[in-house]
């Protein structure tokens, strides 16, 4: 392997100069950034299909348009969010000035995986040029075409002292992880994130882990059936399921749980056909050992839709499996493939408790026209973010952070949260010479004391 130290060294060097701090070059990068995607988008897309087969439309909609929209947002609020922001001072330091200054981390490290390759190595690249920093990119090294392209790419655009995209696999991501960044930024499984930090932890480099988990979809007989299949039939299967957010497994109230699963079956049917397996619309399993896990997994309950698969080429039907129990296989890990297992419930207090007995869950939805019940799981839940009566959706808005919690990872990013994300906060009080006020210096008696009670109280 190349020794990676001098690229990492470069950048170091290149951020000491101070280009990159310069509100007018984050800018002009991220118009390059934006007009890459924009001269490539073609090519890209058909990366991406190279790579699982992915369709055009969802490599544009959920891959390069929503790429675009963060750096048109970055773009335009750079400059403000970049600026020195006054804060009130408090009693015991006054008369003083009070102010934060954002300053970048310095040269950050981003990794990412392989279900979005194009997005999720790209978002995290526009927080960290947004707010200043040089950065590397490892991308996975699963989707070989768009990861060399966006190599290729990039580098073509991009002097590598400010970005470098580093290809390769766990030798190259082990190595990196291992050098003096000022900040790691890791997508991907819970068991590799758990293997960063460790790492991190030996030069307490701070991080930010997007990590994965079971995101549970609940369905109360209140939420309108057709429109709720809809919507859980296209999040859970858009990318073969293979989406960090996708409803991993479905509650559905008892007494609806046979209409609801009609209303499922004719959803799967209108996206992708009588034939999924011919649609252009459904893509493919990413590789042979997930092809394998996944297979493994239809033999839990009883397969109410799909269940057709083709190992030659990973094909996996949108499957529904009924009748599972807690303790099934299906229900111990994150499933990340378009199998949806299917759990009933008589109350929303047998949902929480499911829930609450898990790891905290990356995303939840909840589909319900009861606003008690919507209220119940909100306040008793805890989750990275999610919907109500919709899913996935909620990534297309930029206003929303979007992260982890507990298990599922920490810190957030998308919109002004990525800006923050790379950026530390530097808090400054500015004081006169005078006065002097002479209360905190010793010695101490009994009137100091006594004001200094009253003030801090
Ligand atoms: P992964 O953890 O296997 O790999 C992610 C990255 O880490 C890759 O670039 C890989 O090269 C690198 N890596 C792998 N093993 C490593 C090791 N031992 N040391 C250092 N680096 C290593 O994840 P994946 O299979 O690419 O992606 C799927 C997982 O990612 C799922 O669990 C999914 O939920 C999660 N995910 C999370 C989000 C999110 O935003 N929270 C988004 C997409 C995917």
């Amino acid at each position: 392997m190349k020794d990676l130290q001098p690229y990492l060294d470069k950048q170091k060097a290149y951020f000491q100069t101070g280009t990159t701090k310069n509100v007018s070059f984050r800018i002009e990068q991220l118009k390059k950034l934006k007009q890459i995607l924009v001269d490539n988008e073609d090519l890209l897309i058909d990366e991406v299909h190279k790579d699982f087969q992915k369709p055009p439309f969802e490599t544009y909609a959920t891959e390069i348009g929503l790429a675009i929209t963060d750096i048109n947002y970055a773009i335009k609020n750079v400059e403000s969010w970049s600026k020195q922001k006054s804060v009130s001072t408090s009693l015991v330091n006054f008369p003083s000035k009070n102010f934060i200054i954002t300053e970048p981390y310095g040269s950050v490290l981003i990794i990412s995986p392989w279900n979005y390759p194009i997005l999720l190595a790209l978002q995290p690249l526009v927080g960290a040029i947004a707010a200043g920093n040089t950065a590397i990119l490892k991308p996975s090294e699963l989707t070989p075409n768009t990861s060399s392209t966006l190599e290729r790419l990039l580098s073509q655009s991009f002097d590598q002292e400010f970005l470098k995209v580093v290809l390769g696999g766990v030798e190259e991501s082990s190595t990196l992880v291992k050098m003096d960044f000022d900040y790691i930024f890791f997508t991907g499984s819970t068991r590799v994130g758990k293997i960063i930090m460790r790492d991190a932890a030996e030069r307490l480099t701070p991080l930010t882990l997007e990590l994965g988990g079971k995101s549970p979809c609940i369905v109360d007989k209140t939420a309108n059936l057709e429109v709720s299949a809809k919507r859980i039939a296209w999040g859970k299967f858009i990318n073969a399921g293979q989406t960090c957010v996708a409803p991993d497994y479905l509650l559905v109230e008892q007494s609806i749980k046979t209409e609801f699963l009609d209303h499922l079956k004719t959803a799967i049917n209108e996206l992708y056909g009588d034939h999924p397996k011919e649609s252009p619309d459904f893509p493919r399993i990413i590789n042979d050992a997930h092809f394998d896990r996944l297979i493994a997994l239809l033999e839990d309950g009883d397969t109410a839709v799909g269940g057709e698969h083709e190992k030659s080429s990973r094909y996996i039907a949108p499957t529904i499996l009924n009748n599972i129990t807690l303790e099934d296989s299906i229900m111990q890990d994150e499933i990340f493939g378009p199998i949806l297992p299917v759990l009933e419930f008589e109350s929303v207090e047998e949902c929480i408790q499911i829930i609450n007995a898990r790891p905290r869950p990356l995303a939840l939805y909840i589909f319900t026209s009861d606003q008690a019940t919507e209220d119940r799981i909100m306040n008793t839940v805890s989750f990275g973010g999610g919907a109500v009566n919709d899913t996935i959706a909620q990534l297309g808005n930029h206003h929303l952070s979007f992260g982890g919690v507990g298990a599922s990872g920490f810190g957030s990013y998308h919109g002004k949260s990525s800006f923050d994300c790379f950026s530390h906060k530097k808090s400054v009080m500015k004081k006169p010479f005078w006065p002097d006020v002479p209360i905190r210096y010793a010695p101490y008696d009994d009137i100091k004391l006594g004001l200094v009670k009253k003030v801090l109280k």
